[in-house]
């Protein structure tokens, strides 16, 4: 590991200024993640501004009869929460899908937001990736890509964005609070917020330097039936290879809401509204399904190893399907 200059913030506006007047600065949350990245001097950052100790760790419910989620607030309080387990389960789900009980203690919800891929390259320095070392190309493609996207890939980078957590707070249309060093404050959907690769990899979000996470907003519950499947290689403590986050009412047998987000197929945790306005007020069926599967994967595109994540988005996605429709109509 490399040596750093450690800060411990106060407050969220003194923790936006340190790292904004920093040059090369870390916020540490659970570092969960950033840790590991450290002692693989994948992030050399020269300051690391503690944000732990920031009173950023409740769980409010707003005035739109939504719920606040404050960024310290860790992965196993936030699956536990009484309100999001009967109001967001899919939420709870996902969360409960993600890593292990000890990692879950410690890792929080801006951190998981902004966990780095798990693309094998990008955490091996003897390799070429254009993510940890801009320019040097891509070891990945036509190499080992099991785990890696099939969807909002460049011929820059095809990592997967890892998170569990993110793909749920995408389906329930989650927005992401930040400050920045000036203690001006914004809101950004989680669209917005992440960035496809492109040319620029190893520019992953919209966030300006020192800009802080500060929370999450979920709107008032939807209701339905929420199903979050993850697809992985072990049946537990592992990355997704496909995942789908579900939320279907429905009204006379016909699907009415459908919000639909999926993890392990693309660069960002992925929604694409044109697949749930096929599905929109229709009346379920595995030909419907099918084409809904169709216009989701219209543009994926395999790189060998990762071919058959095609096939299995579709079929895990008409299950979720079916299991959604089931429980809404027993
Ligand atoms: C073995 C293992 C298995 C795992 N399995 C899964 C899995 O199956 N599914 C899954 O989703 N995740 C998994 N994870 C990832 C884990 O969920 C993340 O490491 C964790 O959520 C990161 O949170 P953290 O608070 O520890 O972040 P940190 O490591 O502290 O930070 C991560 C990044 O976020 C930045 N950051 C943190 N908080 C803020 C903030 N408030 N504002 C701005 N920037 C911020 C940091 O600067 C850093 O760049 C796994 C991790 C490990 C080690
Ligand atoms: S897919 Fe992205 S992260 Fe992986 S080696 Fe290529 S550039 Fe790096």
């Amino acid at each position: 590991m490399r040596a750093f200059d450690y800060t411990r913030a106060e407050d969220a506006k003194g923790a936006s200024a340190a790292a904004a007047a920093a040059s090369a600065a870390r916020f540490i949350a659970g570092g969960t993640n950033l840790l590991d990245l450290m002692k693989l001097q994948i992030e050399t950052p020269r300051t690391v501004v503690d944000i732990s100790r920031l009173p950023l760790r409740a769980i409010e419910e707003t005035d739109e009869g939504g719920l606040r989620i404050g960024a310290l607030v860790t992965n196993s309080d936030l699956a536990a929460d009484e309100r999001v387990r009967r109001d967001y389960p899919v939420l709870s789900r996902a969360l409960l899908a993600g890593a292990s009980g000890q990692l879950r203690n410690k890792a929080t919800t801006g951190g998981n937001l902004l966990q780095r891929t798990r693309c094998g390259y990008f955490y091996d320095t003897s390799t070429a990736c254009n993510k940890r070392e801009p320019g040097s190309g891509c070891d990945a493609m036509g190499g080992f890509n099991r785990i890696l996207a099939v969807l909002g890939t460049s011929d820059k980078c095809i990592a997967t964005h890892p998170s569990d957590m993110a793909v749920a707070m995408r389906a329930l249309d989650a927005v992401v609070e930040t400050m920045k060093a000036d203690g001006s404050t914004r809101e950004l959907t989680l669209d917005a917020l992440y960035r496809l690769p492109g040319d620029t990899p190893q520019i992953e979000t919209a966030l300006e330097p020192g800009e802080l996470i500060t929370a999450l907003r979920l709107p008032a519950p939807l209701g339905g039936t929420q199903v979050y499947r993850k697809v992985r290689d072990r049946a537990s403590y592992a990355f997704a290879l496909v995942s789908v986050a579900a939320v279907v009412t429905m009204d006379a047998g016909r699907m009415n809401t459908v919000r639909l987000a999926f993890g392990g197929l693309g660069t960002m945790p992925w929604r694409d509204r044109a697949v749930e306005e096929v599905l929109e007020g229709q009346m379920p069926s595995a030909e419907l399904f099918a084409r809904a599967a169709d216009v989701l994967l219209a543009e994926a595109k395999g790189h060998g190893e990762n071919d058959f994540k095609i096939p299995l988005a579709r079929r895990t996605l008409a299950a979720v399907l079916h299991e959604a429709v089931r429980g809404e109509t027993r």
